[in-house]
Order: structure tokens, then sequence, then C-alpha cells
């Protein structure tokens, strides 16, 4: 039966090498015409040193096999694409009933830092894709992994020993992040967090703060795709729940309120941040990361999303294709 639904769900393999390669690169040459749209995220002012023009997109398939194109090499911090991360940990150590007394998984249909709603409409965030539902996620795993678990954990599952803290990021965030403290603050006033708000605060935001390359999000797609299993050693990493809760969050809630029309257009689980990555899974054997700092007006990489439509449209990824 698991044989059979991973055959069904593979994407790489119909593909040669060759393909899958000139693929990459047409879509690079998209994405790199496409980052002339965007705009560097600055409100939080380190981020504002990244540059506009640079564009890298890797994949990465089950059988080995990595194709990449373009700025690859660059390391740039996870901001939103972290939230995966913090929901897999809390998944794997609080349990889904748990974790969703006290953060939805509603799309919002409202920006990333959306504090309106959250008062005004629900006593508890929409999604945990969102600041306030990341924040809540933090909120229930700080007691059990502080910080550096954490880091080996984002080590571990993106397969990537060279991951580390982005100080300069994380000090600049951390000056700068007062509405983040308002959510917590407005989180804590209703309940909804009961520990304390900087410490919760600053494992978000040191999450937010982690360095990767295209390479490090391929990977992690790669293992979701792949139901939690790294497909090299396999060796499980996460539960198959877990896997199969967070690719759907991305599939609704993860590109913000972009995320109804990446749905139809693009069609496979992706999460974004305003550091410029995109972390994708297509099928049960495709991971794809990418890199491109120069963001839509939603907080989306113009690029990636360009070359996640292109690599959908030219390898038949989309779920419903
Ligand atoms: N650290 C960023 C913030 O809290 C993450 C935002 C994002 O990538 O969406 O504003």
């Amino acid at each position: 039966m698991e044989s059979d639904y991973r055959q069904r769900g593979s994407k790489a393999a119909a593909f040669t090498d060759e393909q899958l390669q000139s693929a990459v690169d047409e879509a690079l040459e998209l994405g790199r015409q496409a980052a002339s749209k965007g705009t560097v995220a600055t409100y939080i002012p380190e981020l504002g040193k990244a540059r506009p023009e640079a564009v890298g997109l890797y994949i990465v398939t089950d059988d080995g096999r990595k194709c990449k194109a373009g700025d690859t090499g660059i390391h740039f911090t996870m901001q939103s694409v972290s939230k995966v991360i913090s929901l897999a940990m809390a998944l794997e150590v609080r349990g889904a009933d748990e974790v969703f007394r006290h953060v939805g998984m509603e799309p919002s249909g409202e920006a990333f830092n959306s504090i309106v709603e959250l008062d005004f409409q629900r006593n508890m965030p929409y999604n945990p894709m969102i600041n306030s539902g990341a924040i809540t996620v933090e909120s229930l795993i700080i007691d059990y992994k502080p910080f550096d678990d954490m880091l080996d954990f984002a080590r571990k599952i993106c397969m990537d020993p060279e991951i580390t803290l982005n100080r300069q990021v994380y000090l600049s965030e951390m000056a700068t992040c007062d509405r983040n403290r308002a959510i917590a603050y407005l989180l804590k006033s209703k309940g909804v967090i009961t520990t304390n708000v900087d410490h919760s605060i600053e494992l978000y935001t040191k999450m937010c703060s982690i360095n990767v390359t295209a390479h490090s999000l391929a990977n992690l797609g790669l293992l979701l795709a792949n139901g939690g299993i790294d497909p090299l050693t396999k060796e499980r990493l996460i539960k198959p729940e877990t896997a199969k809760i967070i690719k759907t969050i991305m599939l609704t809630c993860g590109m913000y309120d972009g995320s109804g029309q990446y749905a139809v257009e693009v069609g496979i689980p992706t999460k974004s941040g305003v550091g410029g990555g995109l972390l994708a899974v297509a099928g049960t054997d495709m991971g794809i990361g990418s890199y491109g700092p120069a963001l839509d007006e939603k907080g989306n990489s113009y690029a990636g999303k360009v070359m996640l439509k292109y690599l959908v449209d030219k390898l038949k990824l989309h779920i419903f294709d």
C-alpha cells in the first residue's frame, strides 16, 4: 500500500537529470528578470543589506539528485520559513491536540503581522504560519526545547550541519520588534500564552534569524515530501502525521494573504519568509528551495514565486495536475 501511494506521488522520477537541470536553469532566468520588480525588506534594518538582484534555486530528489542554479551559496535568514520548524517541534513534543487548542488551522486573509483580527474576531491566532500563531507555538515549546536544541533540530531536518544563528539579524530584529511584542502581550492578556513574553519573543526571533541556503530549504522540502524520513539514510526524523499536517498548513496558509492565489497558480505546499527564502514540497520525492530577497507587496519572494510557477508548469507538479 505504502509503495503504491509513493509511486502515485512521485514527480521527479519521470525526468532525466538533463530535463530537471534545464527546467531549473530556465526558471532561474525568469526569476532574475522578476527580481527587479520587488523590494528588499527594510523594517528589520539588517535585512535591508541583501542584494535585491540575488536569485538562487535548488532542487533535491529522493534518489540523491541535486540541480541548482544561481546564488545558491548565499546564506540568508529563514524568517517565517522557521515557523515550519517550530511547528514541527511543537507537534512532536506536545502533540497535535494540544497545539491546536492554542492556535487555529485556518487561513487568516490578513498580513503576517496583523493584530486586528486577533483582538476583534477570535481569541486565538488563525494559524501557526502568521506571527501571532508562531509566537504561540514558541510558547508551547519553550519549556521543553531551548534554542540550542531547536538549532540542532533545524540542522538535522535541513540535513545541514552548518546552519547557525545570524547574530546581526537577531539583534537588529530584537531592537525593532515592538509589533511582535505587542502581539505577544495581547496573546498573554487573553491567556493564549502563559509563558514569559520576553522569552517567547526571544525564541521566536532567534528562530527567524537562523541562517540557511536554498540547499538547506530544498532538503527540508524533501524530508516533508518523503513523510518525515531522510531518503538517503532512511532515518525517520519526524512523524508522518507531523509531515502531513505541516504540508497541509503550508498549502493553505504558507504564503501569507497571498496563499489562495498561490494555491491556484502554483499549488504545492510552500512557505515563504521575508529574508527571501521559499521552501517547497513537490509530490513525495522532491524538495525545492529558493532565494530572492526582493519581495512583493505581501512579503513573498518575487523571483521565488515566478521560479516555482515555472517549475510547476514545466514539470507538472501542481497537486491536482
Ligand atoms: N521575523 C519576521 C517578523 O516577525 C518574520 C516575518 C516573515 O518572514 O514573514 O516580522
